[in-house]
């Protein structure tokens, strides 16, 4: 083999000589070195076995090493590895089908790229060249990517380091019931409120300066927020008053994640761009891209779309993508999801709720779920403070680690734990993994105070 063999030693080494991490102060982290991984599980090189309840940064929807989907990865690897988009691919072409088949309206193209982040920059590309208007809006509590404008969009403390990043970039507030931006106390009030904001934000920054609405449809990182019912549909609404693009971002929703291919297939809208990436085929090769609506599509019928990417459309990428849609819809993937959120883990996670003070609010679907910890449930104050780090986080950090030790692979961010297995995770594991949670959230509620 070409693949030389390495110990942990040597992969320990080398990373740390050579491998320029994310986010991260480099000479601060010490990575653990990952020897397999096979369906909700992976392994380190001690053979300390985890069920990952994060799904690597919640993509690996199908589970690890899907024996089709490898095997479908290598035959297309053995028949064509790469080919540039001026050309038409067999796998290219049957990815954008089924993408298509699968998303609603007349979201009929798919513009390929190589993840989350390029995607919607292109999404706003697009957007402004359709409206020929060059303001974008987004959501606080957001996050869009680590590209130029992605980044700009992103609604969280990732965007500081990057500012003043692109101009044209507006932020506003969406609904999030238990930490209401508005003062409301109940979820219809949010939904109502919030989109009175965005009326208000469009109104004082000019409706005709405003190309695109950017939001993710249930948002991820930022807490697994989803919009109250009605909400969704009055920010269709408002964008179709004025004539801006509605841009759903479902990086990290879409793909069977909260139960549906499309995170939007809950409410009953339809955006005129959906940016994916991540579930489209679970990361076993790098891939996203825009799906975009027959009118928008038409502004670049006869003039050039200024874009493109050497990798756009890559034939191996869209092979695996061809080949995670046909075994999520063969295996019923999708809805598994669905049906572990409604019947295992919504259920399991209120009764979590009901034996530890420590937590304050617990909301999801499918596959997607928080718990958010806080030191007092009448002040809500959060277990530790939005964006700590070092010792202000050190609550967060025992919490994890407790669940490290008992096999747990959590997701942590700021005061929340998500709930993010891949689609593919049985009942049993689920239940296996929240009674390890049960345990980790003693911690927590030894800081409660309330
Ligand atoms: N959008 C959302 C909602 C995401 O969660 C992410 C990644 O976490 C991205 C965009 C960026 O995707 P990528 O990291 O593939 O560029």
């Amino acid at each position: 083999s070409l693949l030389p063999s390495l110990s942990e030693e040597q992969v320990r080494r080398d990373d740390r000589a050579h491998v320029f991490h994310s986010w991260s102060a480099q000479a601060q982290i010490d990575p653990l070195p990952i020897a397999a991984a096979l369906g909700s599980h992976f392994w380190d090189y001690a053979g300390t076995k985890y069920l990952d309840f994060s799904s690597q940064l919640v993509n690996v929807n199908i589970g690890y090493q899907h024996p089709r989907l490898v095997a479908a990865i290598q035959e297309y690897a053995g028949r064509l590895c790469t080919v540039a988009p001026p050309f038409a691919n067999d796998m290219r072409s049957e990815a954008a089908r089924l993408l298509a088949d699968l998303a609603p309206g007349t979201l009929n193209k798919v513009f390929f790229t190589n993840g989350g982040a390029d995607a919607n920059e292109h999404a706003v590309r697009m957007a402004r060249l359709h409206t020929g208007r060059s303001k974008v809006l987004a959501a606080y509590r957001s996050y869009h990517g680590a590209t130029a404008g992605a980044i700009t969009m992103t609604g969280d403390p990732r965007r500081w380091g990057a500012e003043p990043g692109l101009p044209g970039v507006v932020h506003f507030w969406g609904p999030y019931p238990y930490r209401s931006a508005f003062h409301s106390s109940d979820v219809e009030e949010e939904g109502a409120r919030a989109l009175q904001h965005l009326r208000d934000t469009i109104m004082v920054e000019g409706p005709g300066t405003i190309a695109a609405v950017v939001l993710e449809t249930v948002v991820g990182t930022n807490g697994i927020l989803v919009p109250p019912p009605g909400y969704l549909e009055g920010v269709r609404q408002i964008c179709d008053e004025h004539g801006i693009l509605l841009v759903a971002d479902e990086v990290m929703s879409g793909f069977g994640r909260c139960g549906e291919w499309f995170a939007v297939d809950h409410w009953a809208i339809t955006p005129d761009l959906i940016t994916f990436a991540k579930g489209v085929n679970s990361g076993y090769v790098p891939i996203g891209g825009v799906l975009i609506s027959d009118t928008v599509a038409a502004t670049f019928d006869d003039r050039a779309y200024p874009g493109g990417l050497t990798y756009s459309g890559h034939p191996l990428a869209c092979a695996s993508a061809v080949a995670s849609m046909t075994i999520m819809r063969e295996e019923g993937i999708v809805e598994h999801a669905r049906d572990l959120g409604t019947d295992v883990i919504g259920p399991a996670l209120a009764k979590l709720a009901e034996n530890h003070p420590s937590v304050g609010d617990v909301r999801g679907l499918g596959v997607f779920w928080a718990l958010e910890l806080v030191r007092d449930r009448d002040t809500r104050e959060p277990l530790v403070p939005y964006n700590a780090s070092g010792s202000d986080a050190a609550p967060m950090g025992e919490v994890a680690a407790e669940c490290k030790r008992r096999g747990l692979w959590p997701f942590v961010h700021f005061n929340r734990v998500h709930v993010v297995p891949p689609c593919t995770t049985t009942a049993d594991e689920v239940l296996e993994g929240i009674e390890v949670l049960d345990e980790a959230l003693g911690v927590a509620d030894r800081y409660y105070r309330g």
